[in-house]
């Protein structure tokens, strides 16, 4: 069995997939150091907004992925206008869900370190906004020099 840096646990809604890719880069952890729990709304799941069979299946998962990977941090992401828990129309105004989803993480990050006591590591809670997807949108291929080639007519043959 090989070992793990870190599980990283995250909704499946691609603007968050692509906020978290890009998180991984900045801690420069490397693809194969990294554990992945990616479900609908896997954050609040975990939490309480869900039914008790999905929190415990994800529960089990995160404990058997410590013991077969020991992995030291656990990165918990949720974020604004989640569609698994009815996105942001659901909360009066985006303080109200700001603090909700904190609760949210605080929960979360409980459960787990519940499950899979007496191990200690880190548990990182993080939400992200609908500013920072937008930025992340924006900013997006700027860092990546676009090169268009003129079509050519002559297949490249590898010697
Ligand atoms: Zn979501």
């Amino acid at each position: 069995m090989s070992q793990s840096k870190v599980l990283v646990v995250c909704c499946s809604d691609p603007r968050l997939v692509v906020w978290m890719d890009r998180y991984i880069r900045d801690r420069k952890w490397r693809p194969m150091e990294i554990d992945r729990l990616i479900s609908p709304g896997v954050v609040p799941a975990i939490a309480w907004k869900m039914t008790y069979p999905e929190r415990e299946v994800h529960l089990q998962n995160i404990k058997l992925l410590h013991g077969a990977h020991q992995f030291g941090e656990i990165v918990l992401v949720t974020h604004e206008d989640c569609a698994a828990i009815g996105g942001s129309a659901k909360f009066a105004s985006p303080d109200i869900e700001l603090k909700e989803q904190q609760q949210m993480l605080t929960i979360a990050q409980q459960n787990i370190a519940k499950v899979l006591a007496p191990a200690k590591l880190i548990i990182t809670a993080i939400y992200v906004t609908m500013k920072e997807f937008d930025q992340l949108n924006n900013s997006w291929g700027k860092e990546t020099k676009e090169v268009t080639a003129p079509a050519s007519k002559t297949p490249i043959k590898n010697k």
